[in-house]
C-alpha cells in the first residue's frame, strides 16, 4: 500500500530557511509561488524578459527576475515551465548556479527519466507534484484545505530530500490533504500513460468513433452529439464522486445491463494488448524521443493532427450546440 504523509509528518521551517527560485508562472507556478510566498517562504519568480506572466505575478506582489537570476539567488530551484523546453532552461539558466547542497523540483518526471536533464551528483533532485490543476491548488489553499501531491526524491545528496519535499509539499497546502511517495519513475510512466491510453487518447478516440457510428448510420449529428460527448461528463462525474458503483447505481438498469454486456465488446483484449504496447514504449523511452523531436521540428504533426480535428464534425456540432447551453462556459 502506497506510503502516505501529512502535515504532522512535514516540517514548514526546513523549506523556509531556504532561498526557493519558481521558474515558470503558470497553472502550476503560480499556485506554487503564491502559496510559498503566503506560508513565509522566501520566493522569487524567474521568468524571461517580454514574458506574458511577468506583469500577472508582479500584481500578485511577487518579485520577477530572469530564470538565470532567480536560479543563481536561490538553493531550492523549482521548474515549473512546459516540459518540452524545460532541458533548455536548465542548459541556459540553472547550470551554471547550482552548488552542492542546492535542490532541484520539478512537478513531473520528464526530463528525469528520460536523461533530459542530468542534474550534477552534489544536488537533491525532488518531485512535488499536486494531482490537480493549478488554479485548484491555489484554491484549496486559500480555503484552508490542499489538494493531494505525489513527492519523490530521484538524488539524495544531503541526506534530507525528502523530508525538504515534504515541507515544501506542506507549504503549497498539499500535506493537508494528502502526500502520497512515489518515485520519478512511476510517475513519469503512468502519467503519460494515463493521459495517452485513458484520459486523452482513449476518451476522444470512443467519443469519436461512437459519434461517426451514429452519424453515418444516418442519425442527426446534434443527437450523436449529446449522446457521444455531452452526457459523458454526467457518468464521469458520478465515477469521481463513487466510482462505478455509484455510476451504476445512477443510470437505468437498461443502461447498466448495456453496459456489463456491451463494455467488454469495445474495449478488448485486442484493446488491452495494444495498451501493453503503449506502454513499453513509453517505458523504453521511444515516446519521449519522439515527442521531442516533434517539438524541436516545430511541430508539424502535431498541428496537422489538431487541424484535422477541429474540422471534424463531431466538433463544429458542438460549437454550435453549446450555444444553446447557456451554463457551458465555451471561452478559450
Ligand atoms: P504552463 O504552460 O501553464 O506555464 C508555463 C509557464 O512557463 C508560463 O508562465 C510561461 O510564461 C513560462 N515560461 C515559458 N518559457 C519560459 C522560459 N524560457 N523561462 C521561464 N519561464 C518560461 O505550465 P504548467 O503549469 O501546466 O506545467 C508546469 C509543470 O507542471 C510541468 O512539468 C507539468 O508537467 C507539471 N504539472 C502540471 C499540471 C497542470 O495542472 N497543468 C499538474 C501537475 C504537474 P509565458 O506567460 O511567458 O508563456
Ligand atoms: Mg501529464
Ligand atoms: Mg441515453
Amino acid at each position: 500500500a502506497a506510503e502516505l504523509f501529512y502535515d504532522n509528518d512535514a516540517d514548514l521551517s526546513l523549506i523556509q530557511r531556504r532561498k526557493v527560485a519558481v521558474l515558470g508562472y503558470g497553472s502550476q507556478g503560480h499556485a506554487h509561488a503564491l502559496s510559498l510566498r503566503d506560508s513565509g517562504v522566501d520566493v522569487r519568480v524567474g521568468l524571461p524578459e517580454g514574458s506574458k506572466s511577468k506583469v500577472k505575478a508582479e500584481e500578485q506582489g511577487l518579485r520577477v527576475v530572469t530564470p538565470a537570476e532567480a536560479a543563481a539567488e536561490a538553493d531550492v530551484i523549482m521548474i515549473l515551465v512546459p516540459d518540452p523546453i524545460q532541458a533548455k532552461v536548465y542548459e541556459e539558466s540553472v547550470k551554471d548556479h547550482l552548488k552542492d547542497g542546492d535542490a532541484l523540483f520539478f512537478g513531473h518526471g520528464f526530463n528525469i527519466r528520460f536523461g533530459f536533464i542530468k542534474p550534477p551528483a552534489g544536488v537533491d533532485v525532488c518531485m512535488v507534484a499536486p494531482k490537480g490543476p493549478g488554479h485548484l491548488v491555489r484554491r484549496q489553499y486559500e480555503e484552508g484545505r490542499g489538494v493531494p501531491c505525489i513527492a519523490a526524491v530521484e538524488q539524495d545528496a544531503t541526506g534530507g530530500a525528502f523530508a525538504l519535499a515534504l515541507s515544501y509539499a506542506k507549504a503549497i497546502g498539499g500535506t493537508r490533504a494528502g502526500v502520497i511517495k512515489t518515485t520519478f519513475t512511476e510517475e513519469t510512466e503512468t502519467d503519460l500513460f494515463g493521459e495517452q491510453a485513458v484520459l486523452c487518447g482513449g476518451a476522444s478516440a470512443l467519443v469519436k468513433a461512437g459519434f461517426e457510428t451514429l452519424v453515418e448510420a444516418g442519425y442527426q449529428p446534434e443527437i450523436a452529439y449529446f449522446e457521444c460527448l455531452h452526457e459523458l461528463k454526467l457518468i464521469v462525474d458520478l465515477m469521481y464522486e463513487g466510482g462505478l458503483e455509484k455510476m451504476r447505481w445512477s443510470v437505468s438498469e437498461t443502461a447498466e445491463w448495456g453496459d456489463y454486456v456491451t463494455g467488454p465488446r469495445i474495449v478488448t483484449e485486442q484493446t488491452k494488448a495494444e495498451m501493453k504496447k503503449v506502454l513499453g514504449e513509453i517505458q523504453d523511452g521511444t515516446f519521449a524521443k519522439n515527442w521531442m523531436k516533434e517539438y524541436q521540428d516545430g511541430l508539424p504533426k502535431y498541428n496537422e493532427y489538431k487541424k484535422a480535428d477541429g474540422d471534424h464534425l463531431l466538433e463544429t456540432t458542438g460549437k454550435k450546440l453549446r450555444k444553446l447551453m447557456s451554463w457551458v462556459d465555451d471561452k478559450e
